[in-house]
């Protein structure tokens, strides 16, 4: 066995301890705890099974930031926010263990395992019920001694656009005025249609209708628009080879093929853009990611994740 991860999500923590090959050999998948104390146990117990099939490192990827300066929890879909969970689950599970944001993690499988395997700049984008990323150079995250590299969705939403369509300039979760993520995540897909037509319809509507219904067609556009023009910044930023999509919006049918012609329209005039594929991993992204920059932290802590060490 050569690593396990957890990915610890709202709903659930699944378990998946990986061989030399990177295949999955054993998984366990369990509810998240609804009290904090609980959830604490229930970690140090998926940590204590994963090492019961041997001695190998152990990675976390899980919903919302840890701060580095402080060791707390940021999070709004786990019941930790606040708390020095992974200082905790060390403490509990006796064990050290890479704690890392979920869309980073997938945002590594996806590069070393997935739709971005062979190339060097590989950007992850997590279209869900939040809007996340994360950025990897060679096969290794981009380091983030802050944590906060990868929070896409928390940068401002084009000023062309929601001046040109009138869009809601919105609170985001994260206090801030006018996120991108207000207008792109899934929730925020049903807010450009309340604006743009005047019906509340939900993103899998939207996207079963955009070929039928005038009105859902408009609001698509407008939302591929906005989703272009965050690829494009990532572009200006990082010029990545690749963007892998993921999340419950990336599963649209063809969602990358009409982002892809949107960003070729809105590149500089004859150069290339990134090519924008579909993560390949499924649900076992996270957990395998997190695996991987446990395995790739050992003996190091290289800024891209928080390695605690056992107190
Ligand atoms: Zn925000």
């Amino acid at each position: 066995m050569i690593a396990a991860g957890i990915d610890l999500g709202g709903t659930k923590i699944e378990t998946q301890v990986f061989d030399r090959n990177w295949d999955v050999v054993a998984r366990q998948r369990v509810a998240t705890p609804k009290d904090y104390p609980a959830l604490v146990t229930a970690l140090a117990e998926q940590i204590k099974w994963a090492k019961s099939h041997g001695d190998m490192p152990v990675g976390i990827g899980a919903a919302g930031l840890v701060n580095p300066a402080t060791g707390l929890a940021l999070t709004a879909n786990i019941c930790a926010n606040g708390m020095p969970l992974p200082k905790d689950v060390m403490a509990a599970a006796g064990a050290r263990v890479t704690y890392m944001n979920d869309c980073r993690a997938l945002a590594l499988s996806e590069a070393i395992f997935g739709a971005g395997r062979g190339h060097r700049v590989v950007a992850g984008l997590i279209l869900g019920t939040g809007v996340g990323g994360g950025l990897t150079i060679d096969g290794k995250l981009q380091p983030s001694g802050r944590q906060i590299s990868g929070e896409y969705g928390h940068m401002s939403a084009p000023a062309h656009l929601v001046a040109a369509h009138d869009l809601p300039i919105v609170t985001c979760g994260c206090g801030a005025l006018g996120c991108i993520e207000t207008l792109i995540a899934g929730p925020g897909m049903t807010r450009l249609s309340q604006a743009l037509i005047g019906r509340a319809l939900s993103a899998p509507e939207i996207a079963e209708q955009r070929h039928m219904d005038a009105g859902a067609a408009k609001v698509w556009d407008v939302w591929l628009g906005l989703t272009a023009e965050l690829l494009q910044t990532l572009s200006r930023i990082s010029d990545p080879d690749v963007v892998v999509l993921g999340g419950g919006l990336s599963k649209i049918p063809h969602v990358t093929d009409e982002l892809q012609a949107k960003l070729d329209q809105i590149q500089f005039n004859g150069f290339e853009t990134a090519s924008v594929h579909v993560a390949e991993g499924g649900d076992t992204s996270g957990a395998r990611g997190a695996a991987f920059a446990a395995w790739q932290a050992q003996g190091s802590d290289d800024g891209a994740a928080v390695t605690g060490e056992l107190k």
